[in-house]
């Protein structure tokens, strides 16, 4: 056992998931946020380095001279998002979506097309009969796929060369308005709260250790993947001697689920089968011995940084922790709560031989 945890700054982690939130990052297209996670990790102190791909592997401080086999902590800053598919002959935009998501979820939603240029042309979300007294019940039974739903730009445009002298062409990403908000009361609700909650928590983590100058049992990395919606996020790039992955990522709340918009979450088997045993037990025994409120949970539609990192043949023990998410890939929320119990586990467990 290792004593009292650090204070984890649960104000900074909220308002570092906002920030990071804003930031558009659908997965091919996460420079920007990959940029702003590397200059907060420099601010630290934190040696930082980035992958030929484009992760970001930070190492913990005076964690690089035991003899220990390596801890890394993964959570990925790509979100959902889309491509411009194709520009219609009346000026819409179809979509391609990035990530496993439903079209029934962002409908309506606004958006930004990124063109090459670096124009940002903003749009909503709609399906092609939109309004409701032209189209009646039609709107109603309408199936939401990639047919149905396109994008009408804000814009003076009605047909495909007005949209193209915008400088818009297919393969242009399309990022959705995160809508992020506090509320006075400690929720914080926006889009891409998964997985962006989880690298603000590594910012916090880092945070108390540095302020702290309490140094890891073992060396570790915080690792920022960038392909994770997509199924690769830590298949290369992990580094030499990296035993143990934590994939930090969100917990999904919701019906016949124990996790909670108000703790920390281990998920001990999704849709790529278990997690290890003991390293899964280990996280729970150490939210017991430092009060942490914990669930242990099951995902059905769910595969992690770990899943991809074993797939890609690393010889590695993986658990999979995280914040409880309410809406995940839809109209998600957490409270302030679930992201200081989540970093409390993750410094026990840094902490902890
Ligand atoms: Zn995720």
């Amino acid at each position: 056992m290792t004593g009292a945890l650090p204070a984890v700054d649960g104000r900074f982690m909220m308002e570092t998931t906002a920030a990071l939130c804003r930031i558009p990052s659908p997965t091919g297209y996460t420079a920007v946020a990959v940029a702003y996670v590397e200059d907060r990790f420099t601010e630290l102190g934190l040696e930082v380095r980035r992958t030929v791909r484009g992760s970001l592997v930070a190492t913990l401080p005076g964690s690089d001279d035991h003899a220990a086999g390596g801890r890394l902590l993964s959570a990925h800053v790509d979100t959902l998002g889309a491509m411009v598919k194709e520009i219609k002959q009346n000026g819409r935009l179809r979509l391609t979506l990035i990530g496993g998501y439903d079209w029934s979820t962002i409908e309506g939603e606004y958006c930004t097309v990124h063109t090459a240029a670096g124009a940002a042309v903003t749009g909503t979300i709609l399906t092609t009969k939109a309004s409701y007294h032209i189209h009646g019940k039609a709107l109603v039974e309408l199936k939401r796929d990639e047919q149905s739903i396109e994008v009408r730009l804000d814009e003076r445009v009605s047909t495909l060369a007005e949209v193209r002298a915008l400088g818009i062409e297919v393969g242009d990403f399309v990022s959705l308005d995160p809508r992020t908000t506090i509320t006075p009361n400690g929720y914080v609700k926006s889009r891409h709260l998964d997985d962006k909650a989880c690298v603000a928590i590594f910012l916090g983590v880092a945070k108390a250790l540095v302020e702290t100058n309490r140094t890891p049992s073992a060396p570790s990395y915080l690792y920022v993947s960038t392909y994770e919606e997509v199924g690769h996020g830590t298949s290369a790039g992990l580094p030499d001697g990296v035993e143990e992955v934590i994939a930090v990522d969100m917990a999904a709340v919701g019906e016949g689920q124990t996790s909670d918009e108000f703790a920390a979450t281990v998920c001990v088997k999704d849709a790529t089968g278990p997690y290890d045993y003991a390293l899964s037990r280990r996280l729970l025994d150490l939210a017991r011995a430092h009060g942490i409120d914990c669930r242990t949970d099951i995902y059905t539609y769910y595969g992690s940084d770990v899943s991809q990192a074993l797939r890609a043949g690393y010889d590695i023990r993986g658990a999979l922790a995280g914040p409880g998410v309410d809406a995940s890939h839809s109209f998600e929320r957490l409270h302030q709560r679930s992201l200081e119990e989540t970093a409390k586990l993750l410094l026990a467990y840094l902490l902890t031989a």
